[in-house]
């Protein structure tokens, strides 16, 4: 029987500790909502299967840290063969938005040069309640200005956008292997 997937893509998250990186990965690869703040140490993972095009379809293997955010421990191991990256901040807490860019210098000192970065703004439900702290306008500039591939408001909560960003990520690292790139 042929393979299910044509290609198998390694995908990291980054950003601040709470803004959801965890919950963005169950939602997608389970299709749930865990309202309790698991921090664990180590690396866990994730991987669902997505179509980039009508006959072709990429295994995202999602490397989520857990709890070594806030310690800078991440190693280069947790970057090492990474196509895309889903870089992650609250847009209920405008210092993670702040933290983007340290995240970004990190991501690009360690990761290859061609990966697909998404800019990931998560609990955009809580926007309705008057929480917002980054607007969607200021996201999407910073990210054309560093040369990112798209910017998207997520909720994990309730699963709006989760599968656009991830679908994205999957189109740019599917480009890059199209155009010869991997
Ligand atoms: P991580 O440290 O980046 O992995 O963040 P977690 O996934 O552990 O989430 C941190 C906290 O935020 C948890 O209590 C989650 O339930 C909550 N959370 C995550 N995503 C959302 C979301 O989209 N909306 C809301 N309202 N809460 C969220
Ligand atoms: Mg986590």
């Amino acid at each position: 029987m042929p393979q299910p997937w044509d290609y198998i893509a390694k995908v990291v998250n980054i950003g601040d500790s709470g803004c959801g990186k965890s919950s963005l990965t169950i939602r997608l690869c389970e299709g749930r909502f865990n309202p309790a703040h698991d921090v664990t140490i180590g690396v866990e993972f994730g991987s669902r299967i997505i179509p980039v095009s009508p006959d072709k379809k990429i295994k995202l293997q999602i490397w989520d840290t857990a709890g070594q955010e806030s310690f800078r421990a991440i190693t280069k191991s947790y970057f090492r063969g990474a196509t895309g990256a889903l870089l992650v901040y609250d847009i209920t807490r405008r210092e993670t938005f702040d933290h983007v860019k340290t995240w970004l210098e990190e991501l690009r000192g360690a990761a290859d040069k061609d990966i697909s970065i998404i800019l990931v703004g998560n609990k955009c439900d809580l926007a309705e309640e008057g929480k917002r702290a980054v607007t969607k306008e200021e996201a999407q500039e910073w990210a054309r200005e560093n040369g990112l591939k798209a910017a998207v408001e997520t909720s994990a909560k309730t699963g709006e956008a989760v599968e656009q960003a991830f679908v994205d990520c999957a189109k740019e690292i599917w480009k890059n292997i199209e155009s010869g790139v991997y």
